[in-house]
This record gives C-alpha cells, sequence and structure tokens, in this order.
C-alpha cells in the first residue's frame, strides 16, 4: 500500500469524466488499496479516484468511526429530500462552502470481489457519496454552491 498523490484544482485530472473498469484485478486492488490509505492518510471521508489521477469509476468513503466502503463504478439509484451542507474537498484544501444535498441516496455497484451491492445512506454518508460520484463525472463542489460568494477559507 502506498499514500498517493492527490490532485489539487485546477488540475485537469479532476475535469475527466471518469471511466467505467471492466475487469477489477490486480492493479485495480491495488489501486483500492492505495486509495484507501490515502484518505485515511489525509485525513478525509471519501476519495475518487481521479483525485488520484486514475480516470476509473472507483470512490472509497470512510466516516469516523465505521467500515471503509469501497465502490466500483458506482450509480445513483434514488435520492430524496434536500438539506444544506457544510462541506470541503482534498481538493480543494483550506476551503469550504455550503450546498443543497440529498438527505438520503441509494447507490449501487460492486465491491472490490466485483459483487454487486447497494448502499442507502443518510445525512453525511448521503453528502459523502453524491460529492465522491460528483468527482467520478467531473463536477467538483464549488461547482454546486450555493453562494460562491461563501467559499470560506
Ligand atoms: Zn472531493
Amino acid at each position: 500500500m502506498a499514500v498517493r498523490q492527490i490532485r489539487i484544482l485546477p488540475d485537469p485530472a479532476l475535469r475527466r469524466k471518469a471511466k467505467r473498469v471492466s475487469d477489477i484485478d490486480k492493479s485495480i486492488q491495488g489501486l483500492v488499496d492505495d486509495m484507501v490509505e490515502t484518505m485515511q492518510v489525509a485525513p478525509g471521508v471519501g476519495l475518487a479516484a481521479n483525485q488520484v489521477g486514475v480516470g476509473l469509476r472507483i470512490i472509497v468513503v470512510q466516516l469516523p468511526d465505521e467500515d471503509v466502503v469501497v465502490l466500483i463504478n458506482p450509480e445513483g439509484v434514488k435520492r430524496g429530500g434536500e438539506r444544506l451542507c457544510e462541506e470541503g474537498c482534498l481538493s480543494v484544501p483550506g476551503y469550504q462552502g455550503e450546498l443543497k444535498r440529498s438527505v438520503w441516496v441509494k447507490v449501487k455497484g460492486l465491491n472490490r470481489h466485483g459483487k454487486e451491492v447497494r448502499l442507502r445512506g443518510e445525512k453525511l454518508l448521503a453528502q459523502v457519496l453524491e460529492h465522491e460520484i460528483d468527482h467520478l463525472d467531473g463536477i467538483l463542489y464549488v461547482d454546486r454552491l450555493e453562494n460562491r460568494d461563501k467559499l470560506a477559507p
């Protein structure tokens, strides 16, 4: 396992739409291990593969005192509600802003063994899942701010 360098805005890797993973081979397993370690060392609650410069649809999420969630080719299935969130991003260090996120989301994807998993997240977990899946489409939270003037260090 190794800590990889996190790409910082305006790195173009953050704006590219990531491609689906077709084969969960050894290199993908290594990438997932590195992403988990990179997220934990940062520390952060989530990381998308393009944040370490790899244009593949993989996210890792870990809320405080919870297990690591690995989702390969994650997709939002359903979402509901709306709430105002404070948010930051490892690729936009030192800043926070306010935006609206869903109260709950249902997502599906593959786990690291290639098995389909479905996950329902509320509040912070929903927020992180939406944030990380956005990354895979080249979208950053700063694109969704309620009021750009409120982006604050
Ligand atoms: Zn982020």
